[in-house]
């Protein structure tokens, strides 16, 4: 019979990047309490699937895989079978009931508590029975949310050697109509700027080179008096770090006073995330977006005027309630006005709690007419994208190397401008800084070529 590691975790994450640092900090807490990470569920004894609740069609795609995480237990009952992060929250006891083989959901607030909760499954002390017949233990809902959890003086696990994520905010305030953040993940709550700089320090002690600040608004942050821009620039100016980043930020906080210091920090790198959503004003107030297209390309334009050579990516979403086909044409019109670096692309995703299910049922677009307007946008974007990176190719570019690449002997690595490139190189250059010639693209990423 196989041995299995005693106490030994599993985490596999969905969605955004505020999720994949939750994994790392939920890994941290557990390693704290003795427990071992595992690279597979099938050599865990804690199965930890942590998700997102951001669209209907990953939540389908995570219940199907917690379904075949099912087969664990079949041959090792003892097994705990988890569901974390914003879909749990969503979901919560409905889930339990939809999958009674899952001991344990736990909402983005609960993380705290991971260790005890589960020895709780383990001992049977919660007195709540599993609603599965072939099931002996309890299951667990760990829903609250809280209006300073923070997770402040907990150790995240990470798992690039290279970068870092850094959460500096945590919730969001705002109500946009399409989206389920603020009811799974609470109002905006800040960690102090002294915590966050401390981390950062140790992170640049362990030899990483590059931290992300992030925050589902990231620059709203405020904490005891300290803004975004005075906190990014303490970091920009912290021994050892090379390269700053940050998202997502909300472009109604995009003052200049925040595009001032990325321009004079030369550890920030010119890349900015702007989500635009849509280019339609009538679309944008039905969204709740708080801003129009004037004044986001306002912003564009003094970014742009600030930054020389800024690189900036945005969200888009098509076929929100409402949306007709000349408001469409207006993002697409925006799309080729600003000439965005990279665009995440959505079709609307209907999220129930959320304000925009409540349109008339006029409003909304059918599925056929959303996807053709999502591949009408995602053939505008490419284009775009491959015109702008083309005309790069030639450059030499700063590459921070990341990781191998697919092909032997290759490596994948960023530019300050956040431009994926792969290149050969031995693979101890992971980690390093290397001077690269870009030598072609496929449109989103570039192939490069290392000088001496
Ligand atoms: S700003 Fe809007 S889209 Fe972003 S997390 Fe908050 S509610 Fe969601």
């Amino acid at each position: 019979m196989t041995e299995f590691p005693k106490k030994s975790v599993y985490v596999e994450t969905y969605g955004c990047q505020m999720n994949i640092s939750d994994g790392e900090l939920m890994e941290g807490i557990l390693v704290d309490e003795g427990y071992e990470v595992s690279s597979s569920p099938e050599q865990a004894d804690v199965v930890l699937v942590n998700t997102c609740a951001i669209r209907e069609h990953a939540e389908e795609r995570v219940l199907g895989r917690v379904g075949q995480l099912y087969a664990l237990k079949k041959n090792r009952p003892e097994v705990i079978l988890g569901v974390t992060g914003c879909m749990a929250q969503r979901l919560g006891e409905v889930l339990l009931k939809r999958a009674p083989y899952v001991d344990l959901v736990m909402g983005p607030d609960g993380y705290r508590s991971l260790p005890e909760q589960l020895n709780k499954i383990r001992t049977g002390a919660n007195s709540v029975p599993s609603r599965s017949p072939k099931k002996r233990g309890p299951q667990l809902a760990v829903l609250d949310l809280s209006i300073e959890e923070n997770y402040e003086g907990l150790t995240q696990r990470r798992s690039s050697q290279v970068g870092a994520w850094v959460p500096i905010q945590r919730g969001c305030n705002h109500r946009c109509t399409f989206c389920i953040v603020p009811y799974v993940r609470g109002p905006e709550k800040n960690r102090k700027s002294r915590e966050v700089l401390s981390e950062i320090q140790e992170i640049a002690e362990s030899g990483r080179t590059e931290v992300t600040l992030l925050g589902q608004t990231v620059n709203s942050y405020e904490s005891e008096g300290v803004v975004f821009h005075d906190l990014l620039r303490s970091v920009a100016r912290i021994p050892g770090i090379r390269r700053v980043r940050f998202t997502s930020p909300h472009p109604n906080d995009v003052t200049p006073e925040l595009l001032e210091v990325m321009a004079e920090e030369p550890n920030i790198c010119e890349q900015l995330h702007l989500p635009l959503q849509s280019g339609n004003d009538m679309v944008l107030r039905r969204m709740l977006r708080r801003y129009t297209v004037e004044t986001f390309l306002e912003k564009v334009q003094l970014a742009r005027n600030l930054i020389p050579g800024l690189s900036l990516s945005t969200d888009i979403i098509v076929a929100f309630p409402g949306e007709t086909e000349s408001q469409f044409e207006d993002t697409l019109r925006l799309l080729r006005e600003i000439r965005f670096d990279d665009a995440y692309t959505y079709k609307y995703s209907l999220r129930d709690g959320t304000p925009a299910t409540r349109f008339p049922q006029e409003y909304f677009v059918s599925k056929d007419e959303a996807q053709n307007r999502l591949a009408k946008l995602i053939e505008v974007h490419r284009s775009i994208q491959a015109e702008i990176n083309e005309a790069e190719v030639g450059r030499t570019e700063e590459v921070l190397v990341e990781k191998e690449g697919r092909k032997s002997g290759q490596v994948l690595g960023r530019t300050r401008r956040n431009k994926a490139v792969a290149f050969i190189a031995p693979a101890d250059a992971i980690g390093t800084y290397q001077q690269v010639l870009l030598t072609g693209t496929t449109g989103a990423t570039f192939m490069g070529e290392l000088l001496d």
